[in-house]
């Protein structure tokens, strides 16, 4: 789960991480009034959307008086903020952070991630604040300090030192950017953080060490122990698609391509995506309906496929284990009677009860292409919707 650069910030201060003030404001005269409260000579309207590239994209401005502010506020709000991580629709901005501006004096970078490949948490700085870590990395990778974290003993103080002064923080400020990253670190551990990206964090005229962008992304599988940060959940920031999936816990992913997938098992998901791919076709979405699923469940399933415009066809493929295929061809012939179907759609089913669904879907009336295996499945339904 993601959410905003100002409820991240909120979070920090509880931590003591340090943030400059700023107040959140969802109307432009809100923004004024959070100017006027915060009083500082410039500040910063920031738009609040859940996807980073804001600044170069023009959604955060420096404004010198109140009047900048209102002017700021009103361009941003309610505009549609195209930036590099929202996709060419990019997102309406409903939200703006009104920050007090700070006297920078260099931008640094903090990352922390959970490492799988030594299955340990690992926190990364570099100088090279500001800009994508991810160009950093592909240019100047020896510019990237990393310190694996011990979950027994957590960041140590002389690691964060370590990091600190790798990342040339000036030697009076060390003592501040260890505090930052310890409080950094704790935060990421007792919040069940998947991400923590501060991107830049800076060092100010008046000697601070802040955030001042403010990154997390939190472990799906660990809010039912975080329930505080349902609260924070906005739903605007969400894929409908995607919204409706998980009230059926249905595990699906909406992409760009047009070919809606049906599968069970996350890792055949994953691969019919592939073989639709390697046929010369791109899947609509990631779905895994999983092992269990009712026949309710797969109809919501398909109906979730074919509420997507982009779809121009369907491949279902099913290895009946635990799920069964006569369940999964009842949810088809279910969700097709509700919603219609108007596209092709290839059916390749295997394993328990294959005759059965064989025969439901048969007898369904439905115009449904059946394949013998799953590349011949992805080598039909991309070229039938071709
Ligand atoms: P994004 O990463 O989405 O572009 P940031 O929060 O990182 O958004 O802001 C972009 C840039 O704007 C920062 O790198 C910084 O230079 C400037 N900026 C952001 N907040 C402030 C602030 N409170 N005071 C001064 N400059 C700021
Ligand atoms: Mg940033």
């Amino acid at each position: 789960m993601n959410i905003h650069e100002y409820q991240a910030k909120e979070i920090f201060r509880k931590y003591n991480v340090a943030v400059p003030n700023s107040k959140v404001a969802f109307s432009v005269d809100e923004a004024v009034n959070a100017a006027e409260e915060l009083g500082s000579d410039v500040s910063v309207v920031k738009a609040q959307i859940h996807a980073g590239g804001r600044g170069k994209a023009g959604g955060v401005k420096i404004a010198k008086n109140l009047d900048d502010v209102r002017e700021y506020a009103d361009e941003i709000l309610g505009k549609q903020l195209v930036t590099h991580q929202t996709g060419p629709e990019g997102k309406e901005v409903k939200r703006l952070l009104i920050e007090e501006g700070c006297d920078i004096q260099k931008e640094y970078y903090i990352g922390v991630v959970l490492d799988r490949a030594t299955s340990r948490v690992v926190m990364m700085g570099s100088e090279e604040g500001g800009t994508e870590i991810e160009e950093v990395a592909a240019e100047t990778p020896e510019k990237i300090f990393k310190e694996v974290i011990d979950p027994v003993t957590g960041l140590m103080p002389y690691q964060a030192r370590r990091l600190a002064f790798n990342i040339n923080i000036p030697d009076e400020l060390l003592g501040k950017a260890v505090k930052f990253m310890m409080s950094l670190y704790n935060v990421f551990v007792e919040k069940d953080c998947s991400i923590a990206e501060i991107n830049p964090l800076v060092t100010t005229g008046d000697g601070e060490v802040l955030a001042l962008d403010a990154k997390l992304n939190f472990d799906d599988n660990a809010l039912f122990r975080q329930k505080d940060l349902l609260e924070y959940r906005d739903l605007d920031e969400e894929d409908e698609k995607e919204i409706e999936a998980s009230k059926y816990d249905l595990s699906y992913i909406a992409l760009d391509g047009n070919i809606g997938c049906m599968v069970n098992g996350a890792g055949l998901a994953m691969s019919t995506m592939d073989i639709i791919k390697y046929y010369g076709g791109e899947p609509a979405n990631f779905l895994d309906v999983g092992g269990g699923a009712t026949t309710e469940k797969v109809t919501e399933a398909f109906k979730i496929i074919l509420s997507d415009d982009h779809v121009k066809g369907i491949l279902v493929n099913i290895f009946g284990g635990i799920m069964k295929c006569d369940v999964i061809a009842e949810g088809v012939v279910e969700a097709t009677k509700q919603v219609g179907l108007e596209i092709p759609l290839v059916v390749r089913l295997e394993g328990t009860n294959v005759e059965q669904g064989k025969k439901i879907l048969d007898e369904s009336g439905l115009n449904i292409t059946s394949a013998e295996s799953m590349a011949d499945g992805a080598e039909k339904i991309v070229s039938l919707v071709k």
